[in-house]
């Protein structure tokens, strides 16, 4: 496709990347592939804004996934981090920014009794999961379609995220043995869960969930779907993972466990609680927790867990985040939200705006989506058209119609009014928009 505008610079970098690096990326979702065209290389992000290398200001809709809820180089976040490095970078000892951390997290979550710290999502959901067949001695896995865990072997079936937005079914290279435990059913589905453990007795570990997934699009629980997931592990002695990587410390002080209050025995982070550095987390009940090594026989461990920048930047950031943070960002959501949708409705788009507390995706139909098969009946090219189109005015949506949408603290009446200008071109072009 030839769209009216260039990236010159980006075009060169992105040729340079594809010599030494496989895609030209360090994550697939980052190389444009389902919209097309070249990925913008950033040099540099201010609040809401993003600068790429050829100079080019865009409002940043991605916030780097979720984890930038207070805009890029916060001076609180950037000073904490400023002097955290002076001191060293890592001592591969204990220190006390992550106790720290760890008690932030503790005293914000309630059923979150102790905290592992370590660098990635993925290390989290995958240690959550060993630990629940450790600790119940049982080897199967119940995922949901459309639920992204991170690239873990074991929940790489059916996964949302970028393995959505590319189509793929699997992934080459996990083995049957590997996904053989994983049992992979329609979100949303309670009737599904039961069957799966009357068919199953006494083999499933756990249930992991995303709290309220954000990975096909956001598709929020529906009324009593996680207490019943809570329910039907309790009954059948599995355990209920919630994975809050992406909601935990983003959608309120407590996550999404703050919106619903239904009690998981693990849970998982990652994102906001790293202030923008590789840190990440999985916890619950001491009872649980208490198998891990050195503790107990699981083993997990890693070089760089806990390590003293990452900390100092997610714990200054966790102590920004107010009430009146979450008010800021639930606020310009909703704002940004309803200009959404008065452009595509002017044009005459079918879409649904989906939200989970302060993030949200739009879908291009009109019905409700409520699992994986239902965001994959949208009318996704759409979504391309869409999204170039607000590229070029300069705002920066995430390259896929999978994926949630984030704002931060930092998005103020400038930003947003940038994105109200987009809009009414941006829904033309997605209205005119042919498969
Ligand atoms: N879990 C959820 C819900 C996620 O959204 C992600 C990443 O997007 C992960 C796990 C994996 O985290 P990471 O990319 O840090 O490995």
């Amino acid at each position: 496709m030839n769209y009216a505008y260039e990236a010159p610079v980006s075009q060169e970098l992105f040729d340079r990347a594809a010599v030494v690096t496989p895609g030209g990326v360090n994550s697939p979702v980052r190389a444009f592939r389902a919209v097309g065209g070249t990925p913008r290389f950033m040099v540099s992000g201010s609040g809401p804004y993003l600068t790429d290398a050829d100079g080019r200001e865009y409002v940043d809709l991605v916030c780097s996934w979720g984890p930038m809820i207070l805009g890029h180089a916060h001076p609180e976040v950037i000073a904490a981090v400023q002097a955290a490095v002076a001191r060293g970078t890592s001592f591969g000892t204990p220190g006390e920014g992550e106790v720290a951390l760890a008690e932030a997290m503790v005293a914000r979550v309630e059923p979150l009794e102790q905290v592992r710290l370590v660098s990635s999502g993925t290390e989290a959901t995958m240690s959550a999961i060993r630990l629940a067949r450790g600790f119940t001695g049982r080897a199967k896995v119940v995922k949901f379609a459309g639920c992204y865990h991170g690239h873990v072997d074991a929940l790489l079936v059916a996964a949302g995220s970028g393995v959505a937005t590319f189509g793929l079914p699997d992934t080459p290279g996990v083995t049957g043995a590997q996904a053989g435990d994983t049992i992979v059913l329609p979100y949303n589905d309670l009737d599904a869960v039961r069957r799966a453990f009357a068919a199953h007795p006494g083999e499933i570990a756990c249930v992991i969930t995303e709290a309220s997934p954000g990975n096909m699009g956001v598709v929020p629980p529906g009324e009593g779907f996680n207490a019943g997931l809570r329910q039907l592990c309790t009954d059948n002695g599995a355990l209920l993972v919630s994975d809050e990587v992406m909601t935990g410390f983003r959608v309120g002080p407590a996550g999404w466990y703050g919106i619903d209050g239904v009690r998981p025995d693990l849970m998982t982070f990652g994102k906001v609680m790293g202030g923008g550095f590789p840190a990440a987390a999985f916890g619950g009940r001491a009872e649980v927790m208490a198998l891990l090594a050195p503790a107990g026989p699981v083993y997990q461990a890693g070089t760089l867990s806990g390590n003293p920048v990452a900390t100092a930047a997610g714990l200054a950031q966790l102590r920004l985040l107010d009430a009146a943070a979450y008010a800021a960002v639930d606020a310009v959501s909703a704002e940004i939200r309803g200009l959404v949708t008065e452009a595509l409705t002017k044009e005459g788009v079918a879409h649904r705006v989906q939200v989970a507390g302060n993030m949200f995706s739009v879908f291009f139909t009109d019905q409700e989506v409520r699992d994986f098969d239902d965001a994959r009946k949208q009318e996704a090219y759409r979504f391309t058209g869409f999204f170039h189109a607000m590229l070029a005015q300069g705002v920066y949506l995430p390259p896929s119609a999978f994926e949630s949408w984030f704002v931060s603290t930092a998005h103020d009446e400038r930003a947003v009014a940038r994105i109200a200008a987009a809009l009414p071109a941006a829904a033309r072009a997605a209205a005119e928009a042919r498969a």
